[in-house]
């Protein structure tokens, strides 16, 4: 870990439903039976124990296989978390189809959101009231959606309708191919597009992953990311610990952001300097679209020095 002993945790337990019914998404409209939806929730009060029993700072993004915020236990998680001091950040991948009453009991100083828009699940102006709601309460948050030629359109209205300080991503869609002129519309919404456009080479760079972050399932499992089996320990009893170190990766390529993002030579961490894990980058209108169109992205890292990338306010 680092000399401060930050760690990064990327958890996802047994969840695996949603309430929503995407085309694009293996989960659409999965129901969870009784039982699984118990083991989700007694993983995830070990989970948020475990953390509040550390003594080193943590920041923690849920990435659950379907939607988590319509479980009372994770807008629990979220809630408890935020409240501890030693957390900088708790964040989760969402669709934002939850209430938003329960924010007002978090510390809203560590707490945060990655929602996604699905324009085929939900009306647009009920998904921009949620949004205003967020900016409302001062949640930080990023705004995203999935690079399809349908929601080309609606991407482009919620660009002109988000306050301009919220950053609206585009995710390239899986298996789809952006021809240049598709791309530079893609990139006018969001102009960091040119990072999930391609997969990126990733086979034998230093990555932060399996160092400083881990990847954590309900059994408490560690891997250095979602995507690499390998096992590093346990989180429970402690085993992961000495695995901890720089490591190259052993991927061909890594083509998601929440991998990707702790790429080393992509220079993300500064780019999403205080907001790495929600993806909230620290100037969104300010960045190039141009250079990262052609996979330019040397330089982007030098902004400002902006020192640790995970500060607790
Ligand atoms: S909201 Fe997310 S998890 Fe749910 S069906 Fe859509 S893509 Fe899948
Ligand atoms: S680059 Fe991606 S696939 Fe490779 S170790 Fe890092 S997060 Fe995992």
């Amino acid at each position: 870990m680092t000399a401060a002993g930050h760690l990064s945790i990327l958890y996802r337990g047994p969840l695996s439903s949603c309430d929503y019914d995407c085309a694009y998404c293996p989960f659409a409209k999965r129901r969870d039976d009784p039982d699984r939806l118990r083991a989700d929730r007694a993983a995830l009060e070990r989970f948020t124990t475990w953390v509040a029993e550390q003594d080193h700072p943590i920041s923690v993004l849920f990435t659950p296989w379907g939607e988590g915020l319509v479980r009372s236990w994770y807008r629990e998680a979220m809630i408890g978390l935020s409240r501890l001091g030693h957390v900088r950040t708790v964040a989760i991948q969402t669709n934002l189809s939850c209430r938003t009453g329960w924010l007002a009991e978090a510390d809203l100083g560590s707490l945060a959101l990655w929602c996604t828009y699905h324009p085929s699940q939900v009306a647009y102006d009920r998904f921009l009231a949620k949004c205003r709601e967020l900016d409302r309460l001062g949640v930080r948050h990023s705004v995203g959606i999935v690079g399809h030629p349908d929601h080309l359109d609606p991407a482009r209205r919620l660009r002109a309708d988000l306050p301009e300080p919220t950053y609206l991503w585009v995710n390239a869609e899986e298996g789809r191919s952006y021809t240049d002129a598709e791309a530079a519309e893609w990139t006018a919404i969001d102009p960091l597009f040119g990072y999930s456009r391609r997969p990126h080479l990733s086979a034998g760079l230093p990555c932060r992953t399996g160092e400083t972050v881990i990847s954590v399932n309900g059994d408490g499992t560690v891997r250095r990311c979602h995507f690499i089996p390998t096992e590093l320990g346990n989180l429970y009893d402690g085993s992961f610990r000495e695995a901890l170190r720089p490591r190259p990766c052993p991927a061909a390529a890594c083509d998601c952001h929440i991998g990707y993002v702790h790429l080393e030579p992509l220079g993300l961490y500064d780019v999403f300097a205080g907001g790495i894990l929600e993806r909230v980058p620290v100037r969104p209108a300010d960045f190039p679209g141009s250079g990262l169109l052609l996979g330019t992205v040397v330089g982007l890292g030098d902004a400002e020095g902006p020192g640790d990338p995970f500060p607790r306010p």
